[in-house]
């Protein structure tokens, strides 16, 4: 007898995948710019407090080569490794709008230019989205994939303000909304768990909010503090104390219970993929333990995503009901 689990207690972005594509994709991340409005100081902005000088996400060696080479390196690491077939390629670091659309339109291109190359997503701020912009995601939307990843961050005011984002909840979710009606990309937002602000009240509210959105995905991390951070000097100084996993686990339970079946997680926490640079919080330093704590957690409490959620139509209703089973321990007999 073996007991074991029918799957993850909430909607992971591979099933979203495997919907649409039907295999399993794999990204490749590249970075391709290396600036934002914040980082250039535009109409008195300041950089993010948890951003470091790579954009958060990037890393130099990337930055310094081609993104055809970028590509083809990571590809061939990525089908060695996984033996992958199909492949979106993730414009990651830093603002990726901010730039000339003709700079887009070339690197969306290079993408596109490879057979194994399913789509694009990229990530970009709620304040970077001129027309043509938005006129390019579609055109290519009609010829391939493309997910756009917001920075949203967070729906309260004092926390963005905190985490110097100069933009405002109200921008964020008029963004939203711009997007959805304006292309039909497949859109997901950036939230930031562990501001001081913070109350499990408002993650309640921020689950709320977020089903009433026009999105399919949410990716969840943990505010932490990296070297040369704006934030790394106010942690040195006393003036922020990173969340703890405890805390942090219970907040991502509860914006879990309350948040629609229909919306996939990419992941539940961030993780440091530069742990020399980590100075805080250390748990999350360990990726697959921080992972692990957490579906730890939610299983101790049998708690799984929208269980907390009233469905408002079948397809709700449906995934609900798949999410509630997967939280179910089962018991299997091998012979
Ligand atoms: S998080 Fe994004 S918007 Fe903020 S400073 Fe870093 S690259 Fe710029």
């Amino acid at each position: 007898m073996e007991k074991g689990w029918l799957g993850l207690p909430y909607h992971t972005i591979s099933e979203h995948y495997n919907r649409l594509f039907q295999e399993k994709v794999y990204k490749i991340p590249v970075s391709v710019v290396d600036d934002c409005p914040n980082r250039r100081g535009l109409k008195g902005m300041q950089t993010c407090v948890f951003c470091d000088v790579w954009g958060s996400a990037a890393n130099a060696e990337s930055l310094s080569m081609e993104l055809r080479t970028q590509i083809e390196k990571y590809h061939d690491h990525i089908k060695h490794k996984y033996k992958a077939n199909a492949f979106l390629i993730y414009f990651q670091a830093y603002t990726n709008t901010f730039t000339k659309v003709s700079a887009l339109r070339h690197n969306f291109d290079v993408a596109l230019s490879y057979p194994w190359v399913k789509g694009f997503t990229l990530g970009t701020r709620p304040d970077c989205l001129s027309k043509a912009v938005l006129d390019l995601w579609q055109e290519y939307h009609e010829k391939s994939f493309v997910a756009v990843e917001l920075g949203v961050q967070s729906f309260f005011n004092d926390e963005l303000e905190f985490m110097r984002r100069g933009h405002t909840a109200e921008a964020s979710i008029e963004a939203i909304h711009k997007i959805a009606s304006n292309t039909k990309v497949d859109l997901g937002i950036h939230l930031i768990f562990g501001s001081p602000q913070e109350t499990d009240e408002r993650i309640i509210e921020t689950a709320k909010i977020v089903n009433t959105l026009p999105i399919t995905n949410v990716k969840l991390h943990n505010l932490h503090v990296l070297k040369q951070t704006p934030l790394e000097d106010m942690y040195h100084a006393g003036e922020f104390t990173p969340i703890d996993r405890e805390t942090y686990a219970r907040r991502v339970k509860l914006f879990l219970q309350h948040l629609s079946p229909t919306i996939a997680l990419h992941r539940l926490a961030a993780y440091s993929s530069r742990w020399d640079e980590l100075v805080a919080p250390e748990w999350t330093k360990n990726k697959m333990g921080t992972h692990q704590a957490i579906i730890d957690y939610l299983r101790a409490e049998k708690a799984y995503q929208s269980e907390l959620f009233t469905a408002r139509n079948e397809e709700e209703q449906r995934v609900q009901k798949s999410l509630e089973a997967k939280s179910q321990p089962i018991t299997s007999v091998h012979a």
